[in-house]
């Protein structure tokens, strides 16, 4: 095999990578919103290491999905360290966005570019230099575009984030049948408790006459 032979078949590869990556990144913002919750909860450190090179492109492909055009040269690829870094970022950002009070604050700096391109106004964000000021740039434009299907599960005690699938309340199956068996449960606690007071009542009173004053019995080990 000749070394042009050879360098093609690379070429091949790699360019299969590309676009596998920028499938399963997707092409929409609800779709690269769900792969950003799926990178963000996964230590890339801990996956093996033929995934590691796949990260690097997807990492990539999300630069790419909101830079095309804008950035003079949007990489294929970006080193291991960024996607460590970036998923440091990431997941710190979506710890801090389920916080109900303070959420997910943090300064920014753009600079804003507005020119004509072939007859027609544009305008973009320029973020900076490197990868990871672009990373988080297109993160922001993403979430900000899929706000509306990103939810807190309905199950308190899950909190995971989902993006909802239309009405989807909860992030999975478990989560909505334990919310579902507990509601349940509260609604019926009162009335079995109630049930069994009105039977204990009754006894009493078969046995000390109708009279009888029952004290509330204590709810322990109810
Ligand atoms: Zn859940």
């Amino acid at each position: 095999m000749t070394d042009s032979r050879g360098w093609q078949q690379e070429t091949r590869k790699v360019s299969a990578v590309v676009a596998d990556a920028r499938r399963n990144v997707g092409g929409t913002s609800e779709d690269q919103a769900k792969w950003l919750l799926k990178f963000a909860n996964t230590d890339p450190r801990q996956v093996k290491k033929a995934r590691h090179y796949e990260l690097m492109h997807e990492v990539a492909a999300v630069v790419r999905s909101r830079t095309l055009g804008f950035y003079s040269n949007p990489p294929d690829v970006v080193p291991w360290a960024e996607v460590v870094r970036s998923w440091k970022w990431l997941r710190q950002g979506l710890i801090d966005l389920r916080r109900p009070e303070s959420g997910w604050m943090e300064k920014a700096s753009y600079t804003h570019h507005f020119a004509f391109r072939n007859g027609r106004l544009l305008s973009w964000n320029i973020p900076g230099f490197g990868n990871l000021p672009w990373f988080q740039l297109a993160v922001r434009e993403i979430l900000k575009e899929a706000q509306k299907r990103l939810r807190l599960c309905g199950n308190p005690k899950c909190g995971r984030l989902l993006v909802a699938h239309r009405r989807q309340i909860y992030c999975r199956r478990a989560c909505s049948q334990a919310t579902r068996t507990r509601k349940y449960r509260d609604l019926h606690a009162m009335p079995m408790r109630k049930k069994r007071r009105l039977k204990y009542v009754a006894k009493m009173q078969a046995v000390h006459g109708p009279r009888v004053s029952v004290r509330q019995r204590s709810r322990a080990g109810d």
